[in-house]
This record gives structure tokens, sequence and C-alpha cells, in this order.
């Protein structure tokens, strides 16, 4: 059984949100055990993974370095992350695998996903991406052609486009390695966004893909049997953060559907991984699951978390 599996950019840094070197690669190392016992199980898992955390920082970097060296464009960041979060998973997944006496090769692809230049994300830019500015900081950056918004008390806030993933460009690379016995990582960040030019070029473009949209679509080209996101709660809650708050367990995609329409899930966090499951369930006709890391094996066995089925 094919699996893919969709970490939160938190996965990739420690509780408290620190994101050095150590803490980085110890979050890893503990999503990964969770991932190894999955692969234990007998599944054959794909992994694609958030890279908000990561991609912020980068954009510290470039702000304070504008001076010295150019500062690089956000699909820049998105293919450093993903090469760089690849290697890390890679890394400490085999480890975990070494440690249960499983041997598999691994692989972390650099992902493209194609998106369309008349998405209305780009007339509008909405998501807020990096760290608050002040007034006058981020004007210099509004002259090197970014767009800001004023966020009041804590400052100005850089907001990109979040365009609709169309294709997964390079998702027959990742089939290919994954018929072969390959666990891949693929399209971190939900993947690097490209636009295809009239002449059939493509050219990187400034914005960020939601990492979830992107792993529905992932999971559709490589042909996978199950979409697991794996974040930090067990399940979606019906009623979240009220005193009727109900975990949702077994739910049909109608039936989570009209819940989101009601608006129980956030919508910058459990909002499109809501989205994300019921669009696969719907095209492919599978399950999906969300659950936490630490219940991935039970939740890819549906005992646990919420499972997302078509009727
Ligand atoms: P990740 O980093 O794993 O992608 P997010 O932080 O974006 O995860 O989303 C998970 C968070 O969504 C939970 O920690 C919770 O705070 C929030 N959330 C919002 N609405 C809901 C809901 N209805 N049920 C569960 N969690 C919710
Ligand atoms: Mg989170």
């Amino acid at each position: 059984m094919r699996v893919l599996v969709a970490l939160g950019g938190n996965a990739m840094t420690a509780a408290d949100g620190s994101a050095r070197v150590e803490d980085q690669i110890a979050a890893a190392a503990s999503a990964m055990d969770s991932v190894a016992d999955l692969v234990a199980d007998g599944a054959d898992v794909v992994i694609t993974h958030g890279n908000g955390p990561q991609v912020g920082n980068l954009l510290v970097k470039n702000e304070l370095s504008a001076a010295v060296v150019p500062p690089v464009p956000l699909d820049w960041c998105g293919a450093q992350t993903q090469a760089t979060l690849g290697f890390i998973l890679v890394n400490t997944l085999e480890a975990a695998l070494a440690l249960r006496g499983l041997h598999r090769p691994t692989a972390a692809v650099v992902t493209r996903t194609l998106v369309d230049p008349g998405d209305p994300g780009f007339a509008r830019p909405t998501k807020p991406i990096g760290r608050y500015l002040s007034a006058e900081e981020a004007a210099v950056m509004v002259e090197h052609g970014q767009t800001f918004e004023d966020r009041g008390e804590r400052g100005w806030r850089r907001v990109v486009a979040s365009p609709e993933p169309r294709d997964i460009l390079d998702a027959g690379v990742v089939t290919t390695l994954a018929d072969r016995g390959y666990l891949v990582v693929a399209n971190g960040g939900g993947g690097i966004p490209v636009v295809r030019e009239p002449d059939g070029s493509l050219r990187g473009v400034e914005a960020v893909i939601d990492k979830d949209l992107g792993a529905a679509l992932l999971a559709r080209a490589i042909r996978a049997d199950l979409l697991v996101v794996a974040t930090d709660v067990p399940n979606a809650v019906r009623g979240y953060g009220t005193p009727e708050a109900t975990p949702i367990g077994r739910v049909t995609v109608a039936d989570l559907r009209r819940l989101a329409a009601e608006g129980h899930f956030g919508s910058g966090s459990m909002g499109p991984k809501v989205e994300a499951v019921c669009r696969f369930v719907e095209q492919s006709g599978h399950h999906g699951v969300i659950t936490s890391l630490d219940n991935i094996v039970a939740g890819a066995r549906e005992a646990s978390g919420t499972v997302v089925v078509p009727t």
C-alpha cells in the first residue's frame, strides 16, 4: 500500500519554534521515528513536508544581508529548503530504519509545481510570510518590488500569492523511484512554484503553494492508496476551541465538507488539511486521514484520527 505522508513545517523545528541546526535535526529524527514505524508496518511511504519556518529564516537573512549579498527570490528559498530538509529527512529516516533492522534506499527530489500565471492570487496577494517589520524597514523592501501589509500593532508583514497547484511536474520521477522501492521525500513546501512561458520554458515565481493542497495533488499523481496528513493534533475537531469541541473520527467527505462550510476549521491551519483530504478522497475514491505524527501507524490503519471516506 502506497501512503503519502504530509508533515507540518513545525515537525522540523522544536516545539518552541527553535530552529537551530540541532533542533531541526532532532525534530526530523523524531518525525522519522514515526515514519519508520509506518514503513516497518509494511507501508510504501512517500513523504512531503512544510517549510514555513525555514523559508521565514531565509527571508530574514535576505533582509539583513541585502547590501552585501543579492537577495534571492522566494522560489530559490523553496528550492533551498527542499534540498536541506530533504537531506536531513533522508538521513534521519535511514537511521531510524537501521535501528529497526530495515534498509531501504531513499531519495529527496527537488520538485517543481506548475501554477497558473492568471491565478487570482497574483493580482491580490494574501498569504502572510516572514517576520514583522517596522514601517521604515517595510518601505525598503517595497522599493524592491515586494508587497507589504500594515498589520497594526505588530508592524508590517510581507504578503505573497498562494496560487492553486495545477500539476506536480516532477511527479513522474517520484513514482519511478517509489516503484523501485525508494522511500522518497518530495514536493516540500507544496513544490517550487513555476509558470510556463509562451515558449514552453519554465520560470520560478514569487509565491507560496499550500503544502497540504500540494500533497493532495502529489498523492493522486503518484497513485497513492492513502493520504495521511500528520500534524500536531490527533483529530480535526468539530467546534474547536468551544465547550462543545468533539474530535471527528470516521467521516464521509460530504459530512466533512458540510462542517468546513459551517466554519469549524481554522483557515490557515486545519482548513487546508481538510480541503486537501476531501479533494484526494473525492478524486481518487481512496481514504484520507488527519492525525498526529505519533498516531501515524494507527492512523494509516484507520484505527485512529479523522478518517475521511467517500461514502
Ligand atoms: P502543520 O504545521 O502541521 O501544518 P498547522 O499548525 O497549520 O499544522 O495546523 C494544525 C493546527 O490547527 C492545530 O494545532 C490547531 O491549533 C489548529 N486548528 C484549527 N482549527 C482546528 C480544528 N477544527 N480541529 C483541530 N485543530 C484545529
Ligand atoms: Mg502548526
